[in-house]
């Protein structure tokens, strides 16, 4: 079957397979999602590395789907980015992410995820800027995580938005870096505050030497370029030490903690704070 472009309607299509005909049927109901508040956050520690304290989180998005359950961004934003709900889910996750920023301790900060389609709106560093202000946050205090794909389309617009976002204290990071392919020829061409190393490489450093260079010369290379280091995907003690060694200043990952609902960090930060 076919898939239709961006923001056109598909009708049924008795031809569609049994994968297809799922997607269908999530496309219709992400609708009903977003007016029936079914999108959730759950929020994942980001921690110093030097230091080993708490610095803020990141928002990954969750559907509470009232017969399918609970279903991950990897099931639903790519149906989202073709089907154009990306637009209102990206505003939908902002506004739930500076609500719940606005109610931690002033030095949290928040990292949420921004899809490429979000960056091509012309009045989308206005939205996120009116966003905070209505919260009453400080801007350094949200991060935004970009990847490289998010500025291959509508490239002028987007740098313009991220230049914008980051003159007013917002953080921008590029996400799963490592992953990519142009990978060097961005990190000078962007707006960028952070450097994400996509946790493939991470998984590989204890037990690879070849990885461990790759790990330790983007740390590096991100020092002169005078940007912040996060490791995402930091699964041991192992990985972290290396880490730490090799100067990378945040870490990420099921090691430090898991994606967890708002209900659960005070709980979380308790625990951590006695570690
Ligand atoms: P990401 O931005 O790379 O987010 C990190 C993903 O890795 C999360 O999966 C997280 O649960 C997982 N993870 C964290 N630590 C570890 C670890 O130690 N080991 C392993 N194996 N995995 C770890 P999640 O929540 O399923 O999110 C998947 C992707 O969906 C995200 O990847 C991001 O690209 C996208 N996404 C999530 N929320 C949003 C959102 O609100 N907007 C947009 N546009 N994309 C989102
Ligand atoms: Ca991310
Ligand atoms: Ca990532």
């Amino acid at each position: 079957a076919k898939r239709a472009g961006r923001g056109q309607y598909r009708f049924f299509d008795p031809s569609l397979n049994r994968v297809d005909m799922e997607e269908f049927q999530l496309e219709q109901a992400l609708g009903d999602a977003l007016r029936l508040g079914q999108i959730r956050l759950h929020f994942q520690p980001l921690v110093r590395v030097g230091s080993m304290s708490l610095a803020g989180y990141e928002a990954l998005a969750r559907w509470q789907h009232p017969q399918f359950g609970l279903i991950y961004p990897d099931r639903f934003i790519p149906i989202a980015e073709r089907s154009g709900f990306i637009l209102a889910l990206g505003r939908e996750v902002l506004r739930l992410a500076c609500r719940e920023l606005a109610q931690w301790p002033p030095e949290r900060t928040l990292a949420v995820n921004v899809s490429p389609m979000e960056l091509g709106q012309a009045d989308f560093a206005e939205r996120v800027l009116a966003e905070l202000a209505q919260q009453g946050l400080d801007p350094a205090r949200l991060e935004l995580e970009i990847t490289e794909t998010s500025v291959l389309e509508r490239q002028q617009l987007a740098i313009q938005q991220l230049c914008r976002l980051k003159a007013a204290g917002v953080g921008i990071s590029l996400d799963d870096f490592g992953k990519g392919y142009a990978g060097f020829a961005h990190l000078q061409a962007l707006p960028l505050t952070r450097l994400k190393i996509e946790r493939s490489l991470i998984a590989q450093l204890s037990n690879s030497h070849d990885d461990s260079l790759i790990v330790s010369s983007t740390i590096t290379l991100a020092k002169r370029l005078a940007l912040q280091v996060v490791a995402e995907g930091v699964e041991t003690a192992e990985q972290l030490v290396y880490l730490k060694l090799a100067g990378c200043d945040f870490a990420q990952g099921y090691h430090l903690g898991r994606p967890m609902p708002a209900e659960q960090l005070a709980e979380f930060e308790q625990a951590f704070s006695t570690m």
